[in-house]
């Protein structure tokens, strides 16, 4: 065990690669146990002629896998291993199709869910005695009460601003100095105009040094934009309702990569399709199966979310494997000429042009039987005044820029800042009109 390090649960943070595995392989055999008291997978267990113990950690990969049309189909109560009494919390995620799933917690769960926020935000340099901003929405969205409760049991200052009302979050930051925000990305680019439109400079006139950015899809150029102009460190965040909210993986000092929380849950990347394991460092889809959840554990949980597991030690001594950037959703990536785009390709290419502004949406649509594919994108507010002719030329720059990156030509659409519809919770990227 690594006992040299600032770390907030030294135990866990600290193990060794073959505690770590001993460890995992006693939580699977604890979890599968308690499964087995959900109707669902008394069901499914027993149809997979599955016969616990396991023996062996890699024997785990010969059971079924659980989707999110399994929770949809079992709703509201068949995933449930505890008496209902037993149950403190629970979460519903409506998706952006579909069926409502939900997801229960005991007050067990809410513990080790804080615990694993805490310590999240701990190893990236947040401590008690820190003042904490939550931008992100309360409610039915766990990314709210999730960094809440492990901001407090951090000890950390907490105010639960919630997201919107800008005027008055900027406010908050200076009568309270402060100094840790929770925020998602696209509100984070957002709140970026307000300030630069109000001639704050947060450098100057605010206290920021940490900001967590997650529950959706960003690039690094974001991060650099976002850092750059508040003066502080961006720490990726990444989680799922499924696996209680935020704080499955997290990015470390290091800034490279996501420690995803070994000692919680099992990681597995396969293919999309065969569901064979994919190579490190292959982009796959996140596969995960809680070792710590007793309301409701899941097995082998087809996450959707597209991502590779990088190789190597880190530099911060955690054992706890890292994720890359999470680069969307299965079902985010488009076609369009026979080419596979993820809008995060596009946020890339936009991103690092200084011209464009914090919001951009693509729109497909449908003319003829051809596809075409259309990118609005806001522009900054010095740039809008300017004359016809500079315009095109960057509208121009903007399509060729894309199409180096995605081998697609698309109309490109400037827009003036704020010029876009928004959404208070995750930003809507794509509309998808070809099917209309
Ligand atoms: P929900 O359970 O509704 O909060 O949505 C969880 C989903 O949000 C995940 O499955 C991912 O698709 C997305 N997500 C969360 N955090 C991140 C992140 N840091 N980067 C990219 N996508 C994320
Ligand atoms: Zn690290």
């Amino acid at each position: 065990m690594n006992s040299n390090h600032d770390y907030w649960d030294p135990a866990m943070e600290g193990l060794g690669r073959a505690e770590l595995e001993a460890l995992q392989l006693m939580r699977l055999q604890r979890t599968l146990g308690q499964a087995l008291k959900s109707p669902f997978y008394a069901a499914r267990l027993k149809q997979h002629g599955f016969s616990g113990p396991m023996e062996r950690l890699e024997d785990f990969r010969r059971l079924p896998f659980t989707t999110k049309q399994d929770l949809r189909d079992s709703y509201p109560y068949g995933f449930l291993c505890v008496p209902r009494d037993q149950l403190v919390r629970l979460h519903v995620s409506s998706g952006t199709t579909g069926q409502a799933t939900a997801i229960f917690y005991s007050r067990k769960d809410l513990d080790s869910w804080s615990d694993l926020m805490a310590r999240c935000m701990y190893m990236t340099g947040a401590r008690a005695g820190d003042t904490f901003q939550n931008l992100t929405g309360y409610g039915l969205f766990t990314g709210g009460l999730g960094f809440h409760y492990g901001a407090e049991r951090l000890g950390m200052l907490t105010i639960p601003s919630g997201p919107g009302n800008s005027k008055r979050q900027i406010q908050l930051m200076r009568d309270f100095s402060t100094n840790v925000l929770h925020i998602i990305p696209s509100y984070a680019l957002r709140l970026m105009e307000v300030m630069s439109a109000a001639g704050i400079d947060p450098k100057q006139s605010l206290r920021l040094k940490i900001a967590f950015l997650g529950a959706e899809p960003y690039s690094e150029e974001v991060r650099n934009r976002v850092q750059q102009f508040y003066g502080i460190k961006v720490f990726n965040s990444y989680g799922l309702s499924e696996m209680n909210g935020p704080g499955v993986a997290f990015e470390c000092v290091e800034q490279n990569g996501l420690h995803i929380w070994e000692d919680a849950y099992l990681v597995e990347v396969v293919d999309p399709h065969t569901l064979e394991p994919v190579a490190d460092g292959t982009v796959g889809e996140l596969v995960l199966t809680t070792l710590d959840r007793e309301g409701m554990p899941l097995i082998r949980y087809r996450t959707k979310d597209l991502t590779r597991m990088l190789t190597g030690a880190c530099g911060c001594g955690r054992v706890h494997r890292r994720l890359d950037r999470i680069r969307g959703r299965t079902d985010d990536m488009f076609i369009i000429k026979g080419v596979n785009i993820f809008p995060i390709q596009v946020e890339q290419v936009l991103m690092g042009i200084p011209e464009v502004g914090g919001n951009y949406r693509i729109v497909l649509t449908r003319a003829d039987n051809v596809d075409q594919m259309k990118v609005q994108v806001e522009v900054t507010d010095r740039v809008f005044v300017e004359d016809m002719r500079q315009l095109q030329r960057l509208r121009r720059k903007i399509a060729k820029s894309l199409c180096d990156e995605i081998l697609v030509t698309p109309e490109v659409e400037l827009v003036e800042p704020y010029g876009l519809p928004r959404s208070e919770g995750k930003a809507v990227r794509l509309v998808d009109e070809r099917a209309r």
